[in-house]
């Protein structure tokens, strides 16, 4: 999985937790959002790329990345 692929595929837009604020998207690897602080529920487990990589956490934009969470 790449990381343009990621992007392409990831549903964080859809999230509840989500706001927009100019960033791109796929959290998970690219790491925490300068912008999204409140937790809404994360909905990473029913994307693709979630998946696709065997990632195995969540709240990516909240906590960082798959790489930096381990
Ligand atoms: S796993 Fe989550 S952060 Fe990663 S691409 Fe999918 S929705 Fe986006
Ligand atoms: S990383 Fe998870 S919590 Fe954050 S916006 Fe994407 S789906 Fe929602």
């Amino acid at each position: 999985m790449e990381k343009t692929e990621a992007i392409k595929l990831c549903i964080c837009k859809s999230c509840p937790t989500y706001r927009e604020c100019r960033e791109r998207v796929a959290f998970c690897f690219l790491g925490r959002s300068k912008c999204i602080k409140e937790d809404h529920g994360c909905i990473c487990g029913g994307c693709p790329v979630h998946d696709k990589a065997n990632f195995k956490r969540y709240d990516y934009c909240l906590k960082g990345s798959e790489k930096q969470q381990k």
